[in-house]
This record gives structure tokens, C-alpha cells and sequence, in this order.
């Protein structure tokens, strides 16, 4: 009988879990991966997020995943600020001020859905990986020696798989965290986000691949997503009791566009969907030998790209953990500095930053706006000041503090 003591298991086929097991798995460490979508319907999930910051772009490239997506995904150096109000472009950032910093001066625009396909392969091609495809996770029991997850296999039958730690990879809804009984604390923002996709070259117009849009009325984001075909999204906020029926009539979408960027033409709509933005983060990130990671520990609004990049960061974080623990060079009290330099993260960078971007964006006062996109051109204008300002955006500052924690 194999002998599943030293293994991981793994619960989620997302960014953060596959992330997570292939950096386990490439130092020499047995992973269990548990995922409920199959071979069938992997590919069909919503795009989400897309935008990786060069620091997590670092860590793509440490387990081999960067190379696979760089041909995929458009490099973007540059991102703006726009004023809708008065029409004009605010400030452009230029991660070209980091090119002492980092080997990535740039944040690589590839969606998330590309970066599972990609991640996927290189899981189901290494050894040390058990991947169970189309195999639904129910809960799960620790003891002293380990942990026993339940699981409803491919074949529809009940099954246990055993293992030292479980990690939940599973997003939001995380069963692992309920079954701990860990608060999800935080708030939802009344208004639920509209995402429009369009076939359409907004650089024309002069903006940028990645564009943040303020605006009293109708704040956006505008990105842009290699095809094909290319496409562009564009984000608008809703009212909170509006109709999700009218708001998704094809005529109220090509309305918004239009509204945006008057083209007189209707645009080609690729694509759209409507969501619900939660601010939260799990009171902990670990009890026991269960450990929360990425969407399972925080989620955020899309704002600033900062919820699949600060998961991937929990990811390459606890790996090293969990391989230092295999290896007896650390105890399993570093498990706790994971949650003490994550939670932390979570908390001050990407609660904050990502609650003030909202803030910035949707802001009313005439006069705060005015200090506000000043302070953005003053920033954008001065390379020192922008340095400093993109080492925040591109999550170097919360690596950098999180390392601080003892
Ligand atoms: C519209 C939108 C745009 C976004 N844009 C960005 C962006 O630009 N940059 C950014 O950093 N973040 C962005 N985000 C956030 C980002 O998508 C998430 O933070 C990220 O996907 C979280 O990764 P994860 O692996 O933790 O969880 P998920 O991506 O949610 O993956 C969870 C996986 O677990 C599986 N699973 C769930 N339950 C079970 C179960 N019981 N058994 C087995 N498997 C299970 C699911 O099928 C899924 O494969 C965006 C989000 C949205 C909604």
C-alpha cells in the first residue's frame, strides 16, 4: 500500500492551486490536486482576471510558467489615469522606471483562464502530481498525523485521499474555511460591476493597453486582451437596484459604449457578464494542518489587479514553507509566519489599496478630484516618485514587507 503521509493535498485547479503544486511538486514534494471541473468543461470558465504584475511574473518564471505565457499575452509597460470628466489623459506610468528593479519592467496582460490551460499541462506532466480532474471536494477531517478529504470522484463514488497538510485553492466559497469555521470578514459593495467585451482598438484614441477611468458618473477600466480576436473590456459600475435583465440587453450594452466613446457605430460585443465585489479576508489563513490561500483568504475588486496576483504570492510563499517542513529545515511554526506575512498583505496592500482605487476612481468632490489627479501628474512626472509608486502597484513594497515579518 503507497504510503500518502508525506503528500499535499491540494484542493483547487485555479491559478493559486496549480501554482501552488507545481512549485511544491518541482522540489521533489507529492501533490494531490482535487478539481471539480473536468477535461470537458475546464476551458468554459469566465476570463477574470488578466493583468500579472512583474513581481508575480517573477514567480511564473521561477516554476517555468512564464515562458508558456509571454506568447500568449501582450506586454504592457505603460498605464494611464484619464479624467472622463474633462476628457484628458491624468497621468502615464511608465514601468520602464523599474528596469533596475526587476527582469520584468512591465506586467504581462494574459487572462487567467490562459494561465490554468497553460499551468494544467505542466500539471498533468509531472510525476509528482496526482491531478483528479472532475472530482468534487465535500470536506474533510485532521488529526495529529495528518489530514483525510472527502471527495466525490470521476467515477461518482464517495473516496478519501490522505495526506500530511490540505491546502484550499478553492476560491471564495471555500469549503475548507467553512468547515473551520473562520470569518470572512470585510464587506459587498452595493453595485455590482458590468464587464463588456469588445472587439475594438481603443489605442487609436490614444489610451493605453491598461487604462483607469475616473469619472462622479460612470467611473471605468479599460484593458486590453490578446485574441483572436483582440478585446478589449471595459468595466462600469451599475445601480444597485437596477435590473440584471435590462442591464444585459444588448441595446442597454452598446448604450454604455456609446456613452463612453461615441463612435456612432455599434460596437462588436464579444462578450459580457455582470458581477458582485466583495472586500474580505479570512480572520485566519491556518488552523492546524488546513491552510487558506488566494481567493479562499481574500478577495478584492478587480481594481489595481491585485486578487489572482497576491494569491499567487500565498502560493510561492507557502511552498516554500511546506518544502522547508518536508526537508526538517524549519518546524511548522513557519506555517504561522505564512499566515502573519499573508494576512498582512492582505490586509494593509491589498484591502487598502484596492478600497482607495475604487475611491479614486468613483470620486464626487470637484476639489479632491483636483488634488487627487494632481498628485498622480506630480507622481507620473517625477521618475523617483514614480519608482516608488509602481514599486507599490507592481506588489514589490508588500513582498519587500511581508519578508520584514518575522
Ligand atoms: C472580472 C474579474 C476580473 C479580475 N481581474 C483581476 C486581475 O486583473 N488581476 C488579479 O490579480 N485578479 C483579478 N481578479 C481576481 C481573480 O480572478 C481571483 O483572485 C483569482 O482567480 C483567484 O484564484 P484562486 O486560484 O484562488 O481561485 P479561483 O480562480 O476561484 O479557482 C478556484 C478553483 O477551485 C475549484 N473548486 C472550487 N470548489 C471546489 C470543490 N469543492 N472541489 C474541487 N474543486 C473546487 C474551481 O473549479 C476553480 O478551478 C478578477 C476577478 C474578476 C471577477
Amino acid at each position: 500500500m503507497t504510503d500518502h503521509s508525506d503528500r499535499i493535498v491540494v484542493v483547487g485547479a485555479g491559478p493559486v492551486g496549480l501554482c501552488l503544486s507545481l512549485a511544491l511538486a518541482q522540489a521533489d514534494q507529492r501533490v494531490c490536486l482535487v478539481e471539480a471541473l473536468g477535461d470537458d468543461n475546464f476551458l468554459e470558465q469566465v476570463p477574470r482576471a488578466g493583468t500579472n504584475h512583474p513581481a508575480t511574473l517573477e514567480m511564473l518564471d521561477r516554476i517555468g510558467l512564464y515562458s508558456k505565457l509571454e506568447p500568449r499575452g501582450i506586454i504592457a509597460p505603460v498605464f494611464h489615469y484619464w479624467d472622463r470628466h474633462e476628457g484628458r489623459l491624468i497621468a502615464a506610468f511608465d514601468h520602464s522606471h523599474l528596469k533596475n528593479d526587476t527582469r520584468f519592467p512591465y506586467v504581462l496582460q494574459c487572462e487567467r483562464i490562459k494561465i490554468v490551460e497553460e499551468a494544467l499541462k505542466m500539471a498533468k506532466a509531472h510525476p509528482n502530481i496526482d491531478l483528479r480532474l472532475s472530482t468534487e471536494f465535500v470536506s474533510f477531517e485532521q488529526d495529529a498525523g495528518g489530514v483525510t478529504a472527502r471527495v466525490i470522484n470521476s467515477a461518482g463514488e464517495n473516496e478519501t485521499i490522505e495526506g500530511r497538510y490540505i491546502v484550499s485553492g478553492e476560491g471564495a466559497r471555500s469549503i475548507v474555511r467553512k468547515e473551520l469555521g473562520i470569518a470572512f470578514e470585510g464587506f459587498t459593495y452595493d453595485d455590482r460591476t458590468l464587464n463588456i467585451e469588445v472587439a475594438y482598438d481603443f489605442r487609436k484614441h490614444g489610451y493605453a493597453e491598461r487604462n483607469y477611468i475616473s469619472d462622479p458618473a460612470e467611473w471605468s477600466n479599460l484593458f486590453h486582451w490578446k485574441g483572436p480576436p483582440d478585446r478589449w473590456r471595459v468595466h462600469f459600475p451599475t445601480h444597485p437596484k437596477a435590473d440584471e435583465k435590462e442591464l444585459m440587453q444588448p441595446a442597454a450594452l452598446q448604450e454604455r459604449l456609446q456613452g463612453f466613446l461615441p463612435t456612432g457605430r455599434p460596437f462588436d460585443i464579444v462578450g459580457s457578464n455582470l458581477y458582485v465585489v466583495h472586500q474580505r479576508v479570512a480572520r485566519k489563513f491556518r488552523v492546524g494542518r488546513a491552510i487558506l490561500a488566494g481567493d479562499s483568504a481574500h478577495v478584492n475588486s478587480p481594481i489595481g489587479a491585485m486578487g489572482m496576483n497576491s494569491g499567487i504570492h500565498d502560493a510561492i510563499n507557502l511552498a516554500d514553507k511546506l518544502i522547508a517542513i518536508a526537508r526538517d529545515e524549519a518546524d511548522e511554526g513557519v506555517l504561522d509566519r505564512y499566515e502573519r506575512q499573508r494576512r498582512h498583505v492582505a490586509v494593509t496592500h491589498t484591502q487598502a489599496q484596492t478600497i482607495r482605487n475604487k475611491r479614486l476612481l468613483a470620486e464626487h468632490d470637484p476639489a479632491v478630484r483636483r488634488r487627487n489627479h494632481d498628485e498622480l501628474r506630480r507622481t507620473a512626472e517625477n521618475p523617483e516618485l514614480a519608482r516608488k509608486f509602481l514599486l507599490r502597484t507592481a506588489l514589490f513594497e508588500s513582498l519587500r514587507e511581508a519578508d520584514a515579518i518575522a
